[in-house]
């Protein structure tokens, strides 16, 4: 039988959360794959077993457990009797089909040519210890395939574990996202625009087991708010990965022209974006979040300075992680197309914050000038009118109980 071998390492390091986290992660695993395969996945002593009864959907298996948090790697493995036969025959079986898929519209020059053996017992009651099941198994290997041992950089590995009472033998092998299963570290606000920034700023900290509520302010009615879309194509393509809880909607541009009409122009894009805290904050205390989620990275663009990241923060109670201070704009972009979206987010046009743009936005902005400005405006007023055309969806994932959205219109 054919089953994916997931393997996840920092959650071994959580002490007495670890049962909590295993469980969670068996959680999401299930969620992710049983609509394909049609099996439940079951834990195991530190790894969990995905069955996968069609092979024909092997890609697609593969392709839900690599973007789910919280695993480090899965092999796709055949699972047998912890006998030497039948160990060697699925390690034969498994190099020679990675053999033929490396080699399936290759060169002749670049077909696989080498392994190695990568043999583990987990289980203590098996008495084999892995250097001999590396010489038994390689040996084996060798003769079926042709293949050459190469210790120290082979074309193919062929892992071979003993976990409880089977065996499991895979050489086809990929990475998961790593960091923590959703569920684990509470829930957050995260500001999404339809930029390239803050979805994978949303992304970083759902991969450390966070649960992402979106919210996403657009233009309308001063524009048409085509934004909207791209913001929940963007959130859609986050919740593949099992932690996009729901996505609110904001029309500001009212909001934004009241505050353009009334206040100095250089400050607008602060004032723009005090005003979207305040009212993430208010989503964020009937979501119970812990945290509010932007994309800025330090300096990338004027409104991304200290003091004016300070004067963001002022309006703010809960904290404002930023997880992408430290990375360049390059590094940004890659993670994008990793996560798949990139391509939707440099469609964006009418992103709310090009509405009534200053020719000259203010970069280094103190608290008190902007506060200054804001004694113009309703703030109170401003912020109410911004929830009262507010509109949430939801989305699907591995949670335990569905919730009335918190803040209705
Ligand atoms: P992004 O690529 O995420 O749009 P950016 O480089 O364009 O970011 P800014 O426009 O300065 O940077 O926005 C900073 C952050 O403020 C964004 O990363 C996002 O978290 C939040 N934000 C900006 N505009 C919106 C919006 N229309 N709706 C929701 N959040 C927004
Ligand atoms: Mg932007």
């Amino acid at each position: 039988m054919r089953v994916v071998l997931v393997h996840y390492h920092e959650i071994g390091l959580k002490g007495h959360n670890r049962a909590d986290f295993e469980r969670r992660l068996q959680t999401n695993l299930r969620w992710a794959t049983e609509p394909i395969t049609g099996a439940r996945a079951t834990r195991l002593s530190r790894r969990i077993t995905v069955p996968v009864p069609d092979e024909s959907r092997a890609d697609e298996v593969l392709a839900a457990i690599a973007r789910t948090p919280g695993v480090a790697y899965a092999g796709y493995a055949i699972e047998c009797a912890r006998e030497p036969e039948a160990m060697e025959a699925a390690a034969v079986e498994v190099t020679l089909e990675e053999m033929a898929r490396l080699a399936g519209g290759a060169p002749a020059s670049a077909r696989p040519r080498t392994f190695r053996i990568d043999a583990r017992r987990s289980a203590t009651d098996y008495a084999e210890r892995s250097l001999a099941m590396n010489e038994r198994l390689g040996d084996a290997v060798r003769q079926a395939t042709g293949l050459g041992v190469d210790l120290g950089a082979p074309d193919i590995t062929c892992a071979v574990e003993v976990v409880q009472a089977r065996a499991y033998a895979y050489a086809r092998r990929i990475a998961g996202p790593g960091g923590l299963p959703v569920g684990v570290s509470g829930t957050v606000v995260a500001l999404l625009s339809a930029g390239i920034d803050s979805p994978v700023a949303a992304w970083q900290v759902m991969r450390r087991g966070a649960t992402v509520v979106g919210i996403h302010f657009s233009g309308r009615p001063q524009t048409p708010g085509r934004s909207e879309r791209l913001a929940a194509d963007l959130a859609g393509v986050l919740s593949r990965s099992g932690g996009m809880r729901r996505l609110y909607v904001v029309p500001f541009g009212d909001v934004q022209r009241e505050i353009a009409l009334a206040t100095p122009e250089s400050l607008r894009v602060l004032l723009y974006r005090r005003f979207m805290m305040r009212v993430a904050e208010r989503v964020a205390a009937a979501e119970r979040a812990g945290a509010l989620v932007t994309g800025e990275s330090l300096g990338q663009v004027a409104s991304q300075t200290l003091e004016n990241i300070a004067a963001v923060d002022a309006v703010a109670r809960l904290p404002v992680l930023r997880p992408l201070i430290g990375s360049d704009k390059l590094e940004i972009m890659e993670r994008a197309s990793q996560i798949g979206t990139y391509d939707l987010s440099i469609a964006s046009d009418d992103d709310c914050c090009s509405l009534f743009m200053p020719r000259a936005p203010e970069t280094h902005a103190s608290l008190g000038v902007v506060e200054e400005a804001e004694v113009a405006l309703d703030i109170d007023g401003l912020v109410e009118r911004a929830l009262a055309g507010m509109t949430s969806a939801d989305f699907d994932g591995p949670w335990r109980k569905r919730t009335a959205p918190a803040v209705r219109p």
